[in-house]
């Protein structure tokens, strides 16, 4: 088989400022060991994350030129409307600024306290938005999920008879509705199989539960089903982007995953009764219902993104190039979460740095390591991002997994960056007997990871 080439030729390109290893050191330093808090100039591959990192086509430029920008009823709305419809068979579209201000008027309308939502794995927005209503968001991902050094196709799936006991437990009466992420972001980027999907439903059906997709990556993940699931290889993406939606009754999307663009997300609906409370509150918060939050342009952007990350190549070098840095880094004995997920690389910290214990944060030593080393950005996520205190004895309560994540920007990085990465992460790797565990100097009440400073431990 040849060379998968980048589907694409580059009309305008965006220079990086090049920095020595020397100043990088001066420059983490001065950001408190904490990448969130180095300027992006100073960065030389940035793989902090695939939200809103997208190139856009000159189609898409071209459209954001064409934008109608009328205050209601604008052309680039129901370009947008028509587009979004063709995919999830919706009655009701609901542009909103980004996926999270879906999730805050869906769950505001259907959360409150005493009530449950399950999902193969809440995203981070997802579970806040929930939690702010008093529901509890619950996580209800299959075994295999949960190890990282184990493979399975679909990794992401939810487990379906640990949802139909959940429900009986809880009863259906107080389960508003059940989610399902594709790709499970949080779960390493795992794609989730139809079957899987058409289960779910029918659990849902059984209890007459309204399902919804988190549907972010639903581009990715419908690639995933056609490469792996039997029965699929001859379809089209299109069509089994419309079959998983099919099965669901509505969808959050925020755009700045697979509608390719740098803003924007819409809430999918089917029930004409909720889709009139989500459009009473777009009003109050967000805007009127054919702009909501975004401008013109911005829907007609979406709309032209939406055509774009439903063809082939795109995905087949999209997911390749994920595949791709997972493959060099584990050729080279790197840990990482098997397989590659659809976005991102996520680098096993625990077995990364085996003598460095969560107290000290083996993920942000290796975040830290790796923009002295090659200007490269990642994210920890482990103790730092989701670790807790034990109230009594201020001891830390680590997540069960320490990850460094590497995510993809969508058409923004060529081969050879991605090559450079791999040679930095394997540099830092051959030293990292030498590499120091760190301690929290400044941390803020909540989401401490974004403005948290360190110091190396001695
Ligand atoms: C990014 C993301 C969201 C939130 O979307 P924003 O546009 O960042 O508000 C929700 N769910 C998943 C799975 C995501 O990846």
């Amino acid at each position: 088989m040849k060379t998968i080439i980048e589907p694409f030729k580059i009309k305008s390109v965006e220079p990086i400022r090049f920095s020595t290893k020397e100043e990088r050191i001066k420059i983490l330093e001065n950001a408190g060991y904490n990448p969130f808090l180095v300027k992006a100039d100073d960065v030389l591959i940035d793989l902090l994350t695939d939200s809103g990192t997208s190139a856009m086509s000159a189609k898409q430029w071209a459209g954001i030129m064409d934008g109608d920008e009328s205050y209601a009823g604008s052309r680039s709305f129901y370009r947008f409307e028509e587009m979004v419809k063709k995919i999830t068979g919706d009655k009701f579209i609901i542009p909103t600024h980004q996926g999270r201000a879906a999730e805050k008027i869906l769950f505001f309308i259907v959360g409150s306290e005493g009530k449950f939502i399950p999902n193969n794995t809440h995203f981070d927005t997802t579970r806040a938005n929930i939690e702010f209503t008093g529901t509890e968001a619950v996580d209800l991902l299959v075994e295999v999920g949960k190890h990282p050094e184990q493979r399975a196709d679909f990794k992401g799936n939810m487990d379906v008879e640990a949802l139909e006991k959940f429900i009986k437990e809880k009863g259906p009466e107080n389960i508003p509705l059940v989610m399902i992420t594709v790709t499970n972001n949080s779960g390493g980027g795992q794609p989730v199989s139809m079957q899987n999907i058409k289960d779910v439903k029918q659990v849902c059906q059984k209890y007459k539960l309204p399902l919804f997709l988190d549907a972010c990556r639903f581009a990715e993940n419908a690639y995933f089903i056609k490469k792996r699931e039997k029965g699929y290889s001859d379809k089209s993406i299109l069509s089994i982007c419309q079959e998983m939606f099919s099965y669901a009754d509505g969808a959050t999307m925020s755009a700045k995953k697979d509608a390719l663009v740098n803003i924007g997300g819409f809430l999918s609906l089917n029930d004409d009764e909720l889709a009139m409370k989500c459009r009473n509150l777009l009003i109050v918060t967000e805007g009127f219902p054919t702009y909501g939050g975004l401008a013109g342009r911005d829907l007609e952007a979406v709309a032209q993104g939406l055509e774009e990350v439903m063809d082939e190549h795109y995905l087949q070098y999209r997911i390749r190039s994920t595949e791709y840095l997972g493959e060099k880094m584990m050729d080279a004995g790197i840990p990482i979460i098997e397989p590659p997920g659809g976005h991102a690389i996520y680098i096993d910290a625990k077995r990364f740095l085996p003598n460095i214990p969560p107290q000290h944060f083996p993920g942000q030593s290796i975040v830290c390591e790796i923009y002295i080393d090659g200007g490269v950005r990642g994210v920890e996520i482990g103790s730092v991002m989701f670790g807790k205190y034990n109230k009594l004895t201020g001891e830390l309560i680590p997540p069960p997994m320490e990850l460094v994540r590497l995510a993809i920007p969508r058409r923004v990085y060529t081969q050879s960056h991605i090559d450079y990465v791999a040679e930095v992460i394997i540099e830092t790797y051959k030293k990292r007997n030498e590499l120091k565990g760190y301690e929290i100097i400044y941390e803020a009440p909540m989401l401490r990871h974004f403005t948290a400073r360190f110091k190396p431990m001695k």
